[in-house]
């Protein structure tokens, strides 16, 4: 270890006890390595010179050489400014100071040659440069001769302590070029060599002061690289660490209900994704390896079945299995469902909510552990400690979102022995969201729609076109059809919104008035009772227009309804957009999406909608969704407990890396189970420093 870099940045020349606080607080920078670790967002061009000739008041930063001519100052006291007139061959700009006049004229002369640097802005109507940075041409600093000028984010408490951007630059310059500086490669020589990577040293001093956008280049790939190969390399070793550790139920035979229930029950043939999944899941219950299997499909695309034919081959083997869904409206749908569909055969299922009587649970516990219940369908309420199976084999937890990490290994714990588990989501993670996030499951994806199946036409309407989207309404309620319309719900301005439904209440009640039309409004002011009833309501189709805020998200399934209208669509974030959308096309009907917005969107915004228009495919729109937002915001990626913070990489922009380092961490893993070897002694040092990270970051959150 180098002590040089573990430091204290207190003891960094120019940095001292008070600004090494503000460092510590605002940054987290503590040592001399942590400041080098803190990279530059961007760069400023240094290598080109404007000619003064050809400067707007429309240039961003800009660099010209050249000659201070003349100084001189106007107005007095707190008014008093200095200008000096600053030439080229070209022509003359003025610079501008409104401060430390006196600093100014001291150290730069009428006659010398300096290189300035600033942003030009129209000020009396002519373009100045006010508070530019002078450099003597002769003697620029040696942090300035790098081609890129690097920027580093500061915060306001910094910049009061006079560390701007430039001052980080100087103190990392410091750092880089003292004597002692040397920092030891965290990556093995055979790694650095097969991929052409840059070696770390070189990497360091090229990210922050490249002398040309190759080196920069380089730099980078090599950190996006190794961030990115370490946590797969982390999460695979966990995955490979579980996987020899932890023996798996064996369900070798398929038989009696598996067999019965696809030649005598099932409804409809399985489409070919569904058919792929379910051996593949045969495939992992079989191998004496425990499953951990992540099933993305979208909305419709009959996940449920597969959980069903999963179960059976549990209950085959003699295993019981369980269902837990986020919320009581989808427990009890999954219960209805699958009742249904296993009429008629021997198989006992029940439902456990938290709304279940006692006296009801008390028979449930009872059947549980006698192992005379077969499937158990719930909610949270499955996790609860009184719950004791006689013999849990298989766990299914549906839309994953909702559940964290936590509450997945509880579920394994409910026996000595952890059962297999199969998480279901409908919100499309995109691949490498889901390598990063999920890295330790398995993936299997029905990417295809059961057959029939009309493609929802999505179209945009503004504001100023409500008449029309009006129009479009009547035909198709003339035509029998009913009509979802929902507005956005946002918490800080509930009342806001509710005005909003209440408005467009009343303009719809206008248009579609009664005795002839019916339309109803569910909010969340309402009484659970009265909520229900209005639901009834609408899916016995006694009411053509069903006008909500987003209440209806979760847990409707009205095939009648054919369109579906969403208020302010630019408030929407794009996953949302979709499980909305996903509301229509579920009957045999055409089903349409109209996305009403105000006739100004932001760019953002008018991208989303052209998104929607474009594509009813969820795995693009979330793919579309990470471009735009980038992954922090993704939903379940604060809840999924990873506490990788990515410096350099991008998990949108990054993703073609991120696989390609998967695929070595794998061979490595492969070959190498436990990085043993003398030539992987790096990674294994280098996956406890992650890991003592890790443990540090969790006590502090
Ligand atoms: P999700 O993946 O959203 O949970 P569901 O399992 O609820 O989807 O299935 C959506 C609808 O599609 C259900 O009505 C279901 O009966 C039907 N379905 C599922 N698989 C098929 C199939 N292979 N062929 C036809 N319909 C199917
Ligand atoms: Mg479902």
């Amino acid at each position: 270890m180098s002590s040089y870099l573990d430091t204290d940045i207190m003891y960094l020349k120019g940095v001292g006890p008070k600004r090494s606080e503000v460092l510590k607080k605002e940054l987290n920078i503590n040592t001399f390595r942590d400041l080098l670790y803190h990279f530059p967002f961007k760069y400023l061009d240094r290598s080109k010179f404007h000619r003064i000739s050809e400067i707007n008041a429309t240039n961003a930063y800009i660099q010209i050489k050249g000659k201070i001519t003349s100084f001189r100052t106007e107005g007095t006291k707190y008014k008093k400014r200095l200008f000096a007139k600053f030439a080229d061959e070209t022509g003359t700009i003025e610079l501008v100071w409104f401060q430390g006049i006196n600093w100014v004229t001291k150290n730069y002369n009428v006659g010398g040659e300096y290189i300035v640097f600033g942003k030009p802005a129209v000020y009396n109507r002519k373009i100045s440069i006010a508070h530019p940075e002078l450099e003597p041409l002769e003697r620029t600093s040696p942090t300035s001769r790098s081609a890129f000028e690097p920027q580093y984010h500061t915060t306001e408490k910094m910049k009061a302590s006079y560390l701007n951007s430039k001052a980080i630059q100087v103190l990392i310059f410091k750092i880089i070029s003292s004597p002692e500086f040397n920092i030891e490669e965290t990556l093995p020589d055979y790694i650095l060599g097969k991929e052409k990577l840059t070696p770390l040293k070189q990497t360091i001093r090229c990210i922050h002061f490249p002398n040309n956008t190759d080196e920069l280049k380089k730099a980078e790939y090599r950190l996006k690289f190794e961030e990115l190969f370490y946590i797969q390399l982390s999460i695979l070793r966990l995955k490979t660490g579980r996987e020899n550790k932890i023996k798996g139920f064996v369900f070798g035979r398929v038989a009696e209900l598996f067999n019965e229930f696809y030649k005598e029950y099932l409804p409809f043939e399985l489409t070919n994704a569904q058919k792929r999944v379910v051996k593949e899941i045969r495939h992992d219950v079989g191998s004496g390896k425990q499953m951990n299997r992540l099933l993305q499909g979208d909305v419709g695309s009959g996940k449920t079945l597969v959980a069903l034919l999963s179960m059976l081959i549990a209950l085959d083997n003699g295993f019981q299995a369980c269902m837990m869904a986020p919320t009581e409206i989808l427990a009890q749908q999954h219960y209805n469902t699958l009742t249904r569909m296993l009429n008629g055969m021997d198989v006992n299922i029940m439902l456990l909510t938290g709304s279940t009587k006692k006296k009801d649970r008390e028979v449930l516990h009872a059947e549980l552990t006698s192992g005379r219940l077969h499937i158990l369908i719930g909610t949270h309420a499955l996790i609860e400690d009184s719950v004791i199976f006689s013999n849990l084999g298989l766990v299914i937890i549906d839309e994953q979102h909702r559940f964290g990490v936590a509450q997945r290994a509880k579920l394994w714990q409910k026996n000595e022995h952890p059962p297999h588990v199969l998480v279901m989501t409908a919100t499309p993670i995109p691949r490498t969201l889901a390598m990063t996030l999920y890295g330790d499951l398995d993936v299997s994806v029905i990417d295809e729609l059961p057959p029939g199946r009309k493609p929802i036409q999505t179209y945009h309407f503004r504001d100023s076109k409500r008449l029309a989207m009006y129009g479009f309404l009547r035909k198709q309620i003339d035509m029998g059809r009913q009509v979802y319309v929902v507005y956005p719900l946002i918490k800080e301005s509930e009342k806001l919104d509710l005005q909003n439904l209440e408005n467009g209440f009343d303009g719809m009640v206008q248009v579609f008035s009664p005795p002839n039309y019916n339309v109803i409004c569910v909010h969340g002011k309402l009484k659970p009772q009265e909520k229900e009833t209005a639901m009834t309501v609408f899916k016995n189709a006694k009411a053509h227009i069903l006008m909500a805020t987003t209440v209806i998200e979760v847990g409707v399934d009205v095939p009648n309804a054919t369109v579906m209208v969403i208020e302010s669509a630019e408030r929407f974030g794009l996953s949302q957009l979709h499980q909305l959308r996903g509301r229509v096309g579920r009957g045999a009907d055409q089903s349409y999406c109209i996305l009403m917005s105000s006739n100004k969107l932001t760019n953002e915004a008018r991208k989303r909608l052209e998104v929607m228009i474009a594509t009813n495919d969820g795995f693009e729109i979330a793919e579309a969704d990470l471009k735009l937002r980038g992954p922090g915001d993704i939903e379940g990626t604060q809840q999924s407990g990873v506490p990788f913070v990515l410096k350099m990489a991008n998990i949108a922009r990054d993703g073609q890396i991120l696989q390609y380092v998967r695929n070595i961490a794998d061979t490595i893993l492969e070959l190498d189970p436990l990085l043993e070897k003398t030539e992987n002694a790096i990674l294994s040092a280098q996956l406890k420093v992650m890991k003592q990270n890790i443990d540090d970051w969790s006590q502090i959150s």
